[in-house]
């Protein structure tokens, strides 16, 4: 039986439009490069994001993070970079670390130091399915301002014209089948008339347990998938 008419498609970022390495390689390490005199130069403008910082720190449990300081000032702005150090090292999904990160980011987009990285064959593939009338959406667990700036700043210049939806972890885990039918809800299809594109497996088995079509990306740099039953693609030419 012939699977239905793909009526959207749904896109991962890092392994599928994205090079790991630049995730990994480029933008972390520019958050942590710039995070000391980011706080420093946006004083006013960051004390919600220490707050909530300090909220958090504040809540931990399980490990004991680096001490925090109020006062003066200065000790208050070096307990929010300590701690958002000790946070990245933990690889941790703090919403505050992920806000604090997407506005550094902005800057290093807007000044033209950061450029978002994407396969070369993704801008032709969103202008395809642009014209087939086919809209396309991100789902990844970057933030969705993460997602616009990547792909507002990429070196195929602004692609964010091709893009109607993004959706992050407030949708719900990439792991979680659930995660899928809200996304389909919102997109306003049936699963199975939707495509689902990335490099992990576990998360293309909560899609097509929703329902939805799968593609399993190899893109260089991804490490090798364990066995799986999805189709592959190496390129979105692949991908009508
Ligand atoms: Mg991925």
């Amino acid at each position: 039986m012939p699977a239905p008419a793909v009526h959207a498609i749904i896109l991962d970022i890092e392994g599928t439009t994205t090079p790991i390495a630049f995730v990994t390689t480029r933008l972390f390490p520019y958050a942590r490069t710039h995070l000391t005199s980011y706080l420093n130069s946006h004083r006013a403008a960051c004390a919600d994001v220490i707050d909530r910082l300090r909220a958090e720190h504040h809540q931990e449990a399980d490990e004991s993070p680096p001490s925090w300081s109020d006062a003066p000032e200065e000790a208050r702005i070096r307990s929010a970079t300590e701690y958002v150090d000790w946070l990245m090292d933990r690889d941790r999904k703090s919403p505050a670390l992920k806000e604090l990160q997407g506005r550094i980011w902005k800057d290093g987009y807007r000044s033209g130091e950061l450029i978002g990285e994407v396969f070369p064959d993704v801008p032709v593939a969103l202008g395809r399915w642009h014209r087939l009338g086919i809209p396309v959406g991100i789902f990844s667990s970057g933030s969705v301002l993460a997602q616009q700036l990547l792909f507002r700043h990429s070196a195929a210049g602004d692609l964010t014209r091709f893009l109607r939806w993004h959706f992050d972890t407030a949708v719900g885990a990439k792991g979680e089948p659930e995660s899928y039918r809200r996304i389909a809800s919102a997109v306003d299809a049936a699963p199975e008339q939707i495509l689902f594109v990335s490099d992990i497996v576990r998360e293309l088995d909560a899609a097509r347990a929703a329902g939805m079509q799968t593609r399993l990306s190899e893109r260089p740099g991804n490490a090798t998938p364990p066995k799986h039953h999805h189709p592959v693609v190496r390129t979105f030419d692949q991908i009508p």
